[in-house]
Order: structure tokens, then C-alpha cells, then sequence
């Protein structure tokens, strides 16, 4: 499975944009940048109204079930209002989707892009890599793009911090005897 496609893009924005919800405008235009979207410049302003949908994001990755996920999803492809296109900047040019125009403005463009971008990850049947961080009260969001797909938190601190308190859990388990013992 490739994750680095442009056909991708969408999904890893989306992750910057729920883990930054509130990024400055250069940020966000330097990772838009990074995946080839066009115009990238955001005012200040345009950057805080993505901030209730990069809440609208998350909840695609924290829905439990794969149908929710999709429910989601879909609901942002239609919130969007993402239209698909064949565009082509020139006549030797390669032929690429535009998810919303260019003129929409920077905004409209990335909701209709963050949107198709997991619903491709979900067509894909690769729904269940959308993920939020296993540690509670973390709250990062990732695509798992690991081989078995199996990674379930975001950093190996997040990793490390879980284990040992699970550890410490059994450890007392252990001191306090079997139950009802007392
Ligand atoms: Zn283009
Ligand atoms: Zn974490």
C-alpha cells in the first residue's frame, strides 16, 4: 500500500491539522506547500475558521468502527462540498485531482481536500489505520502507514509512558494478592 501518493495528501494533512489546531498562517502554508497544494497563503483569519473543522477531522479518526468513520467522512465530503476534477497545468503536464477550484480560496480548498483525502484512506479499506493515540488524554491523531499496521500510539514515549504504568498496575496487582483475600 502506497501512503506517500498525492492521492494521499489529503489524509496527511488532515493529521498536521488536528495535532496544530491552532497553527500560524506560515506554518500551515509551509506543510500545504510540502504536498504540492496550490496557493498555499492563509490570512490569520482563514486559519482560525479551519479550527472547528480540524474538529470535525479528529472525529474521523477516533470513531471506533469503520462504518463511523465512513459515516463521518462522508458527511465532511458533502459539508466540503468537494467536487473532483482532472486538471492539468499544461499541455505536458500530468493530469491530477483538484478537489474544490482554485479560486474557492485556500480554506474551501483544504476542507474539500482533508475530506477526499480520508475518504481515499477508507475506500482504500484502510480505515482502520486512521488512528488517535492509544495513551489517554493524549490526543494526536496519525495514519498508521506502518507494514502490519498495527502501531497503535503516537511516539514511542506515548508507547513507553502506557507500558509502564501497566506494569506498575500488575506489579500492585501482584503485591495485593489474589482477589479476595483479605
Ligand atoms: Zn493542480
Ligand atoms: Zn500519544
Amino acid at each position: 500500500m502506497q501512503f506517500n501518493t498525492y492521492t494521499y495528501a489529503g489524509a496527511h494533512i488532515a493529521v498536521w491539522i488536528v495535532n496544530h489546531p491552532a497553527p500560524d498562517a506560515a506554518a500551515l502554508a509551509a506543510t500545504l506547500r510540502e504536498y504540492d497544494v496550490h496557493e498555499p497563503t492563509a490570512t490569520p483569519a482563514e486559519v482560525g475558521t479551519l479550527r472547528p473543522w480540524a474538529q470535525r477531522l479528529r472525529v474521523v479518526f477516533e470513531a471506533e468502527t469503520i462504518a463511523e468513520k465512513a459515516r463521518r467522512a462522508d458527511e465532511l465530503l458533502v459539508a466540503s462540498d468537494c467536487r473532483p476534477r482532472l486538471v492539468s497545468h499544461g499541455p505536458d503536464l500530468p493530469f491530477h485531482f483538484h478537489y474544490a477550484p482554485v479560486r474557492t480560496g485556500i480554506v474551501a480548498r483544504v476542507k474539500a481536500l482533508t475530506a477526499a483525502g480520508l475518504a481515499h484512506v477508507i475506500d482504500d479499506g484502510a480505515g482502520s489505520r486512521l488512528r488517535a493515540c492509544s495513551r489517554p488524554l493524549c490526543g494526536i491523531v496519525f495514519l498508521d502507514i506502518s507494514r502490519n499496521g498495527r502501531r497503535h500510539f503516537c511516539s514511542v514515549r506515548c508507547a513507553n509512558q502506557v507500558n509502564v504504568a501497566n506494569h506498575r498496575t500488575r506489579r500492585r496487582a501482584v503485591f495485593a494478592g489474589p482477589p479476595g483475600r483479605s
